[in-house]
Parts: structure tokens; C-alpha cells; sequence
């Protein structure tokens, strides 16, 4: 019998990569490795999720000053300051960063900080040359933003950039309309940048529900994001004091402190040693997996945003779990990829679960619940923000295949209502549920007339 040198070697110290190694340890006594070329936490804790969310908080602090003065208070508003925000994240960062790590440690895992690649079905070679074999191999590597060609050489930024930068930009270009341009446009101007997002579609969040897009693209215009849709970059050049001048579609040339570059993330399966050992990519250069994440090599299993399904953290620590329970627990488990509930952290936040109006009228007739109000906190000093409650409902089995919220603390209510969307809910399920008052959320149970 072959001795190898551990049950499982995870390349990649994200959040899936995490999850898997410790179940794999800790839950089914697995002998596991791991290897990090960069922070342990990944994506989402180092450069994704978590300082993002930190950024919306800072920026929603801002905006709590002139709604408290609004509300009474007699509030004294300075700027805000970066680099006191940036010392406090990157000390909470290092936090998690070492939680992940003993976390890991703390279940048997070995760490290795170091790049790893496949050498063969079950041999990884690590950066200082060292070959390690493993019965099994778990590519959770993530992904990673990129800057289309030919704008890639000009010392632009992707959302790496923005939780390390020095200083803010005075002003910004955000080129996209996904979750990254959006929130990264909200949080920036509501810290002071002149942000302008272009998207070069018809509008913005493509894919989600219509009202969300159009409410979301309101909501940016509120802020004071200059939002320019149908709209693209034609050149981009940097200027000898550093800034770019950028040229666009509609034929105005100006220019900007910076430019970020949100136009989507690619899988990081580039020098893995993918080919070496016979690991089918999608054209996306994405890992092929079925349903239990194992690829086309059976002792190579790959889970996260490297396998491109749905990239979010949440689902690729169910893929990374699943995994371990399938190969270390005798229990194959498939994770469930339907109706899974998701939140961009514009300001205010959009959430949403299940078919939007268009997917849903698509498979049959349907029925739209929606109200659209300003929440009694903001219309009681005038506020701009406006909440947006929406159910997709089935017109003959009567489920709501839909749930659609823009609101403060969408992403908060979504979860919820994401419970009775997956138990398969009916409208009269929401009917039937009390409304609490006063709330913006009790909209949910108390919209009576289809609006069509
Ligand atoms: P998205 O795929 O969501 O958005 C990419 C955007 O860039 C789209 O608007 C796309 O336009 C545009 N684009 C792509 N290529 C170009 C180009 N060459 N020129 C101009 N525009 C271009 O990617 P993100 O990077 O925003 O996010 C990646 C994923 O990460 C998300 O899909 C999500 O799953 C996850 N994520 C989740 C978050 C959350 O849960 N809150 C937060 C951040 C990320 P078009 O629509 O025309 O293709």
C-alpha cells in the first residue's frame, strides 16, 4: 500500500480551503496540510468581505453625523481620517488573520507559508522545493481581480488596492456595475472621494432583480456618485503627475486621482500545475468539479471561487464542509446551490434571494408584491434613503420564489427572510405572520395587492 505523506493537502488558506482542513482534522481524524503563499483568511478576510464591510460601517458613521444633526444633535463633522481607520484595520485583520491560523493549527492541521503547486495526482511541490504526497489534493486557491488589456500596465487599481492604499484619492473613477463597482463606489464617496462609476451596460447589478438595479442606481445617484451607465472607457493614459485621464464612449475626456478597476475576478488556477496533472479548466481557466468537487483526476478536489459556481464565501465554506464529509466522513454530501441569499453592501444595502420578476415570469404566471417608501427614520428629516420590499410569487402554487430588499440593513433581512424562502413559504404564509411594528421589514407581511 502506498504511504503518503498526509490524508489531505489543501492548497489555499481561504475560506474554503480553511473549513475543509479543519473538518477534514478535526471531525474525521484526517492527517491534513495546507499551504498559503500569502495571509491565512483569504479572499475574505484579508482583501474581500471583511475590511469592505469595516469600510461600509466607516462610511455609514459619516452619514449617522448628518442625520443626528438633522435629528438634534449638535454635531461638529471634521474629515474623515484614513490613516487612523487603516491602523485600526490592518491591527483587526492581523486578529482574524491569527485566529484563521490557530484555528487550523489548533484542529492538527500543518501550515506551510508558502506557494504551492501539483506536481502530479498526489505529490504538491512547495516554493522552497520541498515535494510533499497527500492521498488527496484540495484546490481552494480563489480568485483574484485583474485589470483588462490593454489598461493593465498603467498602475491602476483593483479592489486589492483599496484596503492598502495611503491616502484617499481625491477622486475616483470605478469602472463596473457588480457587486465590487457598487460598493466600492458607495463606501468611497461616503469617505469623502468624488467617485464616478461607469458600466458600460444598460444598468448596473446585471442579473439582479430590475427594481433592485434601478432602485440601487438611484440610491448611488443620491450619494453623489456621478453613475454613468451605457457607458465605456475608450483610452486610459497616466499623466506625468500621476493621475489618468480616461476618455469614454460619450466622448468627454477627464480626469481622476485614480482609477479602480471592478470588472470581475478571474479563478487562480494560473502555474498550479494544473496541466502536469491532467486538471480539466473551464475557458474561464476555472476548475471543472461535479457535485461533490472532485475533479476529472479522482484524488483532486476543488472548492471556492477557483471552481467558479457561485463566488461567496458562505459557499464555498459549504463546498469546503461538504467536501470533508464526503472523502473523510463516509457521508457524501452534495451542497445545495439553489436559492441561495446574497447582499451588496451599497448604501443603502440590496438583498436578495430566489428568482427575480424576470427569471420567475420566464417559467409561468406570477404575481409582483412591492412598496417602495421612505423608512420613517429618514422621512422624518427629510432624508433621500429610500426602501424597497419586493416578493416574486408563484400565480399557481402560490410560493414566493422571490424576496428583494433595498433598505438600511437589507443584507440582515434577507437572511431571514431567505429561512421561510427555502422552506418554500407561501404568500399567505407572509399574510398569516404579524407584522412587527413599527419596522421598514413589516412590509414584508402586509402587501395586500399584487402591483401587476
Ligand atoms: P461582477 O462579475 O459582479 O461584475 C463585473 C463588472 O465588470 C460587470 O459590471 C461587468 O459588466 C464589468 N466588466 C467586465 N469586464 C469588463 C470590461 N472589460 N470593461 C468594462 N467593464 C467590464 O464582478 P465583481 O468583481 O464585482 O465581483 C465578483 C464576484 O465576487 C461577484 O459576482 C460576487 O459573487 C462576489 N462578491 C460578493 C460580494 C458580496 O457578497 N457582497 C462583494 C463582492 C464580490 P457586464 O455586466 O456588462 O458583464
Amino acid at each position: 500500500m502506498t504511504q503518503f505523506d498526509y490524508d489531505l493537502f489543501v492548497i489555499g488558506g481561504g475560506s474554503g480551503g480553511v473549513r475543509a482542513a479543519r473538518i477534514a482534522a478535526s471531525d474525521h481524524g484526517a492527517k491534513v496540510a495546507m499551504a498559503e503563499e500569502y495571509r491565512m483568511g483569504g479572499t475574505c478576510v484579508i482583501r474581500g468581505c471583511v475590511p469592505k464591510k469595516l469600510m461600509v460601517f466607516a462610511a455609514g458613521h459619516g452619514a449617522a453625523m448628518d442625520e443626528g444633526a438633522a435629528y438634534g444633535w449638535q454635531v461638529e463633522k471634521g474629515r474623515f481620517d484614513w490613516q487612523a481607520f487603516r491602523h485600526r484595520l490592518d491591527a483587526e485583520l492581523n486578529r482574524l488573520e491569527s485566529i484563521y491560523t490557530r484555528n487550523a493549527e489548533g484542529a492538527g492541521v500543518t501550515i506551510y507559508h508558502q506557494r504551492a503547486t501539483i506536481a502530479d495526482p498526489h505529490t504538491v511541490r512547495l516554493a522552497d522545493g520541498r515535494r510533499v504526497t497527500a492521498k488527496h489534493i484540495l484546490i481552494a486557491t480563489g480568485g483574484t481581480p485583474f485589470i483588462p488589456a490593454p489598461y493593465d500596465t498603467l498602475g491602476a487599481w483593483t479592489s486589492n488596492d483599496i484596503f492598502l492604499m495611503d491616502r484617499l484619492p481625491g477622486s475616483m473613477l470605478v469602472l463596473g456595475g457588480g457587486f465590487i463597482a457598487c460598493e466600492m463606489a458607495g463606501v468611497l464617496q461616503g469617505l469623502g472621494v468624488q467617485v464616478t462609476q461607469m458600466y458600460r451596460g444598460k444598468q448596473i447589478l446585471r442579473g439582479f432583480d430590475q427594481d433592485v438595479q434601478e432602485h440601487v442606481a438611484a440610491a448611488q445617484v443620491a450619494l453623489g456618485i456621478h453613475l454613468e451607465v451605457n457607458t465605456d472607457l475608450v483610452s486610459l493614459e497616466r499623466l506625468p503627475d500621476g493621475r489618468f485621464r480616461a476618455a469614454c464612449t460619450q466622448g468627454r475626456v477627464r480626469e481622476f486621482d485614480t482609477v479602480l478597476f471592478a470588472t470581475g475576478r478571474r479563478p487562480n488556477t494560473d502555474g498550479l500545475g494544473l496541466e502536469a496533472a491532467g486538471v480539466a479548466v473551464n475557458d474561464g481557466g476555472a476548475v471543472v468539479v461535479d457535485a461533490y468537487s472532485q475533479t476529472n483526476i479522482p484524488s483532486i478536489f476543488a472548492v471556492g471561487d477557483v471552481t467558479d459556481r457561485i463566488q461567496l464565501t458562505p459557499v464555498a465554506i459549504r463546498e469546503g464542509h461538504a467536501f470533508a464529509d464526503t472523502v473523510f466522513g463516509g457521508t457524501p454530501v452534495a451542497v445545495d446551490h439553489e436559492t441561495v441569499a446574497s447582499a451588496v453592501f451599497t448604501r443603502p444595502e440590496a438583498g436578495t434571494v430566489g428568482l427575480t420578476e424576470a427569471e420567475a415570469r420566464a417559467q409561468g404566471p406570477v404575481e409582483i408584491y412591492m412598496a417602495s417608501f421612505r423608512p420613517m427614520q429618514a422621512a422624518f428629516i427629510n432624508a433621500e434613503t429610500k426602501a424597497l420590499f419586493k416578493l416574486v410569487v408563484c400565480a399557481q402554487t402560490r410560493r414566493v420564489l422571490g424576496c428583494h430588499i433595498v433598505a438600511p440593513g437589507a443584507g440582515e433581512l434577507i437572511q431571514i427572510a431567505a429561512v421561510a424562502v427555502k422552506m418554500g413559504a407561501t404568500k399567505e404564509d407572509f399574510d398569516r405572520t404579524v407584522a412587527v411594528h413599527p419596522t421598514m421589514s413589516e412590509e414584508l407581511v402586509l402587501l395586500r395587492k399584487p402591483v401587476r
